[in-house]
């Protein structure tokens, strides 16, 4: 299978381009790690968020397709990563009107957003995490700073 030209693939449709074709990542959501060597698997993806991590030496997480291609190629920004990504496919970025452009800026928040809170989900792991992640995520507007500072707070950093 080859990348479909005029749009961005799926994580699942890149990992099987340019990582390993004997594996399809939605019905083997745990794999061993593209980015590191490792016999144990360490990698997953998560279906329902299309985010990605790996719990291993790397201890990432992605929140999209361009993350992973900016890994992959060991390329140092997103943007970059974004712009050779669309080359590949052919998908060009189209100008855009104001509104679309500040769409654009609420995607890429998004991702933010996404990426934290996948993160604090990552490191939930005694009941007394649960119940702070609880409390946040029970407030409303959720924000990312809010993820950031609690995932700061149980690594002991700033
Ligand atoms: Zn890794």
């Amino acid at each position: 299978m080859a990348l479909q030209l005029g749009r961005l693939p799926t994580v699942p449709e890149y990992y099987k381009e340019y990582i390993n074709r004997s594996v399809n990542l939605i019905d083997e959501p745990k794999q061993c790690c593209p980015f590191h060597k490792e016999n144990t698997p360490s990698f997953s993806y998560m279906r329902e968020k299309g985010v990605w991590s790996c719990f291993g030496a790397c201890h990432c997480i992605g929140a999209d397709v361009i993350e992973m291609h900016r890994r992959h190629f060991k390329l140092s920004t997103r943007d970059e990563a974004e712009t050779s990504l669309r080359k590949i496919c052919r998908c060009t970025k189209k100008p855009g009107t104001r509104l679309e452009q500040q769409r654009v800026i609420v995607n890429e928040g998004e991702v933010e957003y996404r990426q934290a809170r996948a993160l604090a989900h990552m490191l939930a792991n005694t009941p007394e995490r649960w119940v702070e992640l609880d409390y946040l995520e029970s407030k409303t507007p959720n924000e990312t700073w809010e993820f950031e500072n609690l995932v700061n707070k149980w690594k002991g950093g700033v």
